[in-house]
């Protein structure tokens, strides 16, 4: 019922009695009341004037499963929305259905996760609300030494949606991070369950600072929000559809071609790791020129002494010299 109270509300303009929406809904007008004081709770902005009645205030970023659907206009992916206030990741929730069946497309988000990962291990700060923590279950039929590049194609992705949604000057640092001001608006880490030659499962899950305001002190040179830089708020579930938009588009394209060189010459022009000069850093450490990006979307790196080197997301991480 609190659903299609939302609805009557939002489509509404000016007051509706709760008579009126009582009627609509064959409910009493304090089965009304009662429903809009624990909507009211869970944040929504419902405003109520004597002899008027109620009115709604779509102001306020509230993220639900409903709140999602709605905001949603994909075919495939985030057809189906799973979420969880608080979850340990939601990479996690989606491996736990992925591993009972669960069809590709299903798209896990929660407003707080007590476990968010990075690459090796790594700690993902995304323990509040205000960020746009989600998982977006996969099944590609393509070679599973392919899937990793679903990584860079889900950055790309994140990069067009932020910009077009912000105006920010938003890029990429190669392989998984996207970027404002050399400061990390969102990460990506992508886990998968193989055979031999065929992928079960793939999981992309992404994390965005949408609307933070503070993070920990440890952070506070390396993160970044979009409110932070744009000094105001976005809508999350806004930016949800239109990266899951562009993400369905590419990869359904990434599938059928297999091939990451038809995205190259996008992601060079989005990643601001090319042409710097950077160190690398893995079993040797060395400084190097990132000059390009090859068809499997490794970094090709120029020593000082001019030879070139392909070096492999896995293994190294990249600092700016
Ligand atoms: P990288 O490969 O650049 O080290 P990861 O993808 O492994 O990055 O992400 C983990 C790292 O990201 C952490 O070590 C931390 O420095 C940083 N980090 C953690 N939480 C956040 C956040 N909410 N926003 C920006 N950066 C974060």
């Amino acid at each position: 019922m609190n659903n299609k109270i939302l609805d009557i509300l939002k489509n509404t303009e000016g007051y509706i009695s709760g008579e009126e929406i009582g009627e609509k809904l064959g409910v009493s007008r304090t089965a009304v009341w009662k429903a809009i004081s624990k909507l009211k709770k869970e944040g929504y902005n419902i405003e109520a004037v004597n002899n008027r009645g109620y009115h709604i205030i779509d102001d306020v970023d509230i993220i639900n499963e409903k709140e999602i659907q709605d905001a949603i206009h994909t075919e495939i992916l985030g057809k189906k929305i799973i979420f969880k206030d608080t979850v340990t990741s939601t990479n996690d929730v989606i491996k736990y259905i992925a591993e009972k069946g669960e069809k590709e497309g299903t798209v896990a988000v929660s407003e707080i996760q007590t476990a968010g990962r990075g690459r090796m291990g790594r700690k993902w700060e995304s323990e509040r609300g205000d960020g746009l923590w989600f998982s977006i279950l996969l099944r590609p039929d393509i070679d599973p030494r392919k899937a990793p590049m679903l990584t860079l194609l889900a950055g790309l992705c994140v990069c067009r949606a932020a910009r077009r949604v912000t105006g920010l000057d938003v890029s990429i640092k190669w392989p998984n991070d996207v970027i404002i001001n050399d400061k990390k608006i969102c990460g990506i880490l992508t886990e998968m369950s193989t055979e031999i030659q065929k992928i079960n499962y793939v999981v992309v899950g992404i994390g965005i600072n949408v609307n933070t305001e503070n993070f920990p002190e440890e952070l506070s040179d390396v993160a970044t929000s979009l409110k932070k830089e744009a000094g105001k708020d976005f809508s999350r579930k806004e930016l949800l559809n239109e990266v899951l938009k562009d993400f369905e588009m590419y990869y359904n394209k990434y599938v059928k071609y297999g091939d990451f060189s038809i995205f190259t010459e996008e992601y060079e022009k989005m990643c601001n790791t090319i042409g710097r000069d950077i160190n690398v850093i893995g079993r040797e450490t060395y400084p190097a020129k990132a000059v390009g990006i090859n068809e499997s979307g490794e970094l090709i790196v120029e020593r000082e002494n001019g030879t070139r080197e392909i070096v492999f997301s896995g293994e190294v991480s990249v600092r700016r010299r």
